[in-house]
């Protein structure tokens, strides 16, 4: 079997391979010393290793080629092979071995926060549960474990390359523009999610989110049982929002959870929460379980986090939203007090508080008009990165915008550009490779730039509005943190 793609994935898939006995070809288009290193211990371990640029010569003798996430099916020599041999993703060779039941979670935005949540449910009603996929730990990793249950974060790329892989329960989230740098376009992508539900028979279950028109018209074609989700309208069997509860539901059973005790803020979240809700219900977690997970959930780091607040300005570490469709969920957040979305009849006052956003990056093509909808909710932005010029293009006679050379410029010119109450937003719309080393790397530069910040504003001594554009605290009050003094900081 050979193994393309030698990060870590492919490195678990090798080693894998090894323990099923198979003869193990790895090969990665990396040649570099840093590389060399690291596949030292696959040689050692016996598997044979060639780097440098694939050739359709290297893949003879091969019966199978398992494709790791970070590889594109769509490459020359792939695509040459794939007509000889099969070629697997790795949750498809996963797949294969695995016993337990799979709850695989897609989408373009909150694949993670979902995974991991349904995870927590299900350890809390006392499952043995695998929690992994294109999140931290391969798939792979699950294998020869004793599981209940595995839940699974699965991306587009997973999915180009599946063959039987069919998941008991699928929960699709939404579905807008990203990764159009890999995929053809947005069609491309699209198909590639759908691949999910592929395999799904009628015992199994596709849990959707019936708000997106695309994905409530195609899954009327499924073959699962459909269990819809819907933050504007109630859905049955599924889950839904009434009022500030969330409701899960069938013609013979409704139950809610009430949204104030939990503890995920943010409309994008009520979303994720519902979907979590439907699956740890099909795979039969008491609603107790679902409760006391849902008031304690901590958010995942650099998502919609908040960072700390400096002369009652609040900073946000949005940092993972790579892709537009987050940065216009993050905006919408940023405005009502609550977690709520804001819905039809919202008190006007709500939209006093306004977000200062930090934008930019390495543009992965989407359409960055869609910010400029948003504009009544954005009082500036604050450039970076490659795609700063796209970015200016699309946001102009609508949205004021400044450059920046660094992320510490950035936060000192949103601070600046901010008023008293207004929320300053790291959410680039961007990868973030241009700059920084990922968006972790990005994120903390972002939370170490606002502590820097609150310490020179302190030093200062200078009241906020004197060094920024006064204005009135919003007159909703509990939407701005009231400044206890120049800085204050996350607890965790
Ligand atoms: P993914 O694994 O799909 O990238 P994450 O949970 O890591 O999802 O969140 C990525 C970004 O998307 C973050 O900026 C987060 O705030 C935002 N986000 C999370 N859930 C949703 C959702 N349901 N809709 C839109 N944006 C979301």
């Amino acid at each position: 079997m050979a193994v393309l793609g030698l990060a870590s994935t492919g490195r678990a898939v090798c080693r894998f391979l090894l323990r099923e006995g198979a003869t193990v070809l790895g090969l990665d288009q990396k040649d570099t010393l840093l590389m060399q290193e690291i596949v030292k211990p696959l040689v050692e371990a016996g598997v044979t290793v060639r780097l440098g640029p694939h050739r359709s010569e290297d893949f003879r003798g091969v019966d199978v080629l398992v494709l790791s996430p970070g590889v594109s099916i769509s490459h020359p020599t792939i695509k040459e092979v794939s007509n000889r041999i099969p070629v697997w993703s790795e949750i498809e060779l996963a797949y294969r071995h695995l016993k337990a039941p799979i709850i695989g979670v897609t989408g373009t935005n909150g694949k993670s926060t979902t995974t991991v949540l349904i995870g927590k449910i299900l350890e809390a009603a006392g499952k043995r549960v695998f929690t992994g996929g294109n999140l931290g730990t391969p798939l792979i990793e699950a294998v020869g474990g004793s599981w209940d249950w595995i839940v699974c974060e699965i991306s587009s790329f997973q999915l180009e390359a599946i063959r039987e892989f069919r998941p008991k329960i699928g929960v699709f989230l939404n579905i807008t523009d990203d990764h159009l740098d890999r995929h053809k376009d947005f069609n491309e992508y699209f198909d590639a999610k759908k691949r999910l539900f592929e395999h799904q028979r009628s015992e199994d279950f596709a849990v959707i989110n019936l708000d997106d028109p695309l994905l409530a018209d195609w899954a009327r074609a499924l073959s699962a049982s459909l269990i819809g989700t819907s933050r504007l309208r109630s859905t049955s069997p599924g889950a839904f929002l009434r009022g500030d509860e969330l409701v899960y539901g069938d013609t013979r059973v409704e139950e809610s959870y009430p949204l104030a005790e939990a503890n995920l803020k943010g409309v994008h979240n009520i979303e994720n929460m519902l979907a979590s809700i439907a699956a740890a219900r099909l795979a039969f977690c008491p609603p107790d379980a679902i409760r006391s997970v849902l008031k304690t959930f901590q958010p995942l780091p650099h998502r919609m986090e908040w960072v700390g607040a400096v002369k009652g300005v609040d900073f946000y570490d949005d940092s993972k939203a790579t892709n537009v469709g987050a940065v216009i969920r993050a905006i919408e957040s940023m405005t009502p007090t609550t977690g709520e979305m804001p819905r039809e009849g919202r008190s006007p006052e709500r939209l006093t508080r306004k977000t200062v956003l930090i934008l930019g990056g390495l543009d992965k093509g989407g359409d960055f008009g869609l910010i400029a909808s948003q504009s009544d909710r954005i009082r500036h932005a604050v450039l970076i990165g490659q795609a700063r010029q796209r970015l200016e293009e699309a946001l102009r006679g609508r949205v004021e915008t400044s450059p920046a050379g660094s992320m510490g410029e950035a936060v000192r010119s949103a601070w600046k550009s901010a008023e008293e109450g207004d929320a300053v937003l790291l959410s680039p719309a961007c990868a973030s490779f241009d700059m920084f080393k990922s968006y972790k790397d990005r994120g903390e530069q972002f939370c170490e730039a606002v502590r820097k910040l609150a310490a020179e504003v302190s030093a200062s001594g200078r009241e906020g509005s004197q060094a920024r554009k006064t204005g009135s605290k919003p007159s909703d009050g509990g939407t701005a943190k009231s400044p206890k003094g120049v800085y204050e900081a996350r607890m965790h």
